[in-house]
């Protein structure tokens, strides 16, 4: 299969750095879009990624599944899309759209495995695909999506993981007008679960370690802010929530957070990913008919359904522009949490390198 050759930044291991190499992008095929990608927002994924916290990483390793940009080249079929486009792609290329998940646009939980757009088994290729951090990317028009005209570019690529990944739970909970939402951490993903959750109506409480983040958190829509090591504050809000929305990265308690669910109350983990330490205690969870759950980014149409959302109510993320030089210290700067709210690589600066 023809390629072209490009520009990108990734790691050759867990431990190193991550530095400029070359990587392929097959040539457009009848159903796909060429973006020329202008910003990939740094989502803590990528890190996981890159120092291969969840195993299964193979090197090297080009993160990014927040990617905005421009289409230079659509193939012959291709309806969705014309040159000069702006276009976006989030955590999903490929899926085997036969089965079941698929048929319901669910794509991402596809039974046979989606593609990740990076660190997913290539279809065309062979390999491994590789991520945003890079100049172009070649995706089929089918899970590339449409970005709204009028919101700011740059602020709009954590949308297409940061924001489905919290907009997927908000509607599936039905979260409405009114309901009772908690998010915990103030991240990436936590700063866009309180502006969706807003968005919807719902009234926000911030969940954070971190007191020097309350102001923000009000100034992003929360209605309340709880310091989670504070016992007093966790005892006052007991019992009060519909749904909870817990994007803390690394293994943590969870159970103070359940004590603080409504009846019938769901708390839904969406960043730690493995075996919790501290097991769940089922009391409360029995006395009070409350859940604790998953969930995973979101499906296209969900995906495109939200930055419509966001396109009619004109949010969009707090970033911080970065050079793609810089990616290592942001990396650092996000495991102490020092990230107000994300990192997003201005691609200018890998293109002119
Ligand atoms: P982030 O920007 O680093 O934010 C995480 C926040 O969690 C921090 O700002 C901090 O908030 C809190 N936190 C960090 N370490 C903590 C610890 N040890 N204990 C308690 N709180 C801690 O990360 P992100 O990009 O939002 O991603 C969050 C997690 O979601 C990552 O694990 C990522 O891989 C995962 N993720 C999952 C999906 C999915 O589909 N399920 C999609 C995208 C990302 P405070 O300072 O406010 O406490
Ligand atoms: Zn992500
Ligand atoms: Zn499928």
């Amino acid at each position: 299969m023809q390629t072209t050759t490009v520009k990108a930044f990734g790691t050759p291991s867990p431990e190193a750095d991550l530095a400029p190499i070359s990587i392929n992008r097959r040539a457009v095929l009848p159903k796909d879009v060429e973006i020329d990608i202008l910003y990939c927002g740094v989502c803590h994924s990528d890190l996981h990624t890159a120092r291969n916290d969840w195993g299964g990483s193979v090197y090297p390793a080009v993160p990014g599944h927040e990617i905005v940009g421009k289409v230079t080249a659509v193939g012959s079929d291709v309806t969705k899309f014309k040159v000069g486009d702006l276009a976006a792609v989030g955590c999903i290329v490929d899926s085997c759209r036969t089965c079941n998940s698929c048929k319901q646009d669910l794509e991402q939980y596809c039974l046979n495995g989606f593609t990740g757009t990076y660190n997913g088994q290539d279809l065309h290729l062979g390999g491994q695909t590789f991520g945003g951090y890079s100049e172009k990317v070649v995706v089929d028009e089918h899970y590339v999506l449409s970005v709204p005209q009028n919101l700011d570019l740059a602020a709009v690529a954590p949308l297409l993981c940061a924001g489905v990944t919290t907009w997927s739970p908000l509607k599936h909970w039905n979260v409405k007008e009114g309901s009772k939402v908690a998010v915990v951490g103030l991240g990436g993903l936590g700063h866009m679960a309180i502006k969706l959750a807003k968005g919807l109506g719902a009234d926000v409480t911030l969940f954070s370690r971190t007191p020097d983040k309350a102001d923000d958190a009000k100034e992003l829509g929360a209605d309340h802010v709880v310091i989670s090591t504070d016992k007093a504050q966790m005892k006052a809000v007991a019992g009060e929530f519909d749904l909870i929305i817990d994007t803390v990265p690394y293994d943590h308690d969870v159970n103070p957070y359940v004590s603080t669910l409504n009846i019938s109350g769901t708390l839904v983990l969406v960043g730690y990913l493995g075996a919790l330490e501290n097991m769940l205690n089922t009391v409360p969870m029995i006395l009070g008919r409350k859940s604790v759950a998953g969930s995973v980014i979101g499906g296209i149409a969900e995906t495109q359904e939200m930055l419509d959302f966001c396109g009619e109510k004109g949010i969009v993320s707090e970033i911080e522009i970065i050079k793609m030089q810089d990616i290592n210290t942001a990396y650092q700067r996000m495991l102490k949490s020092d990230v107000r709210y994300r990192f997003v690589i201005d691609m200018a600066s890998l293109k002119n390198s």
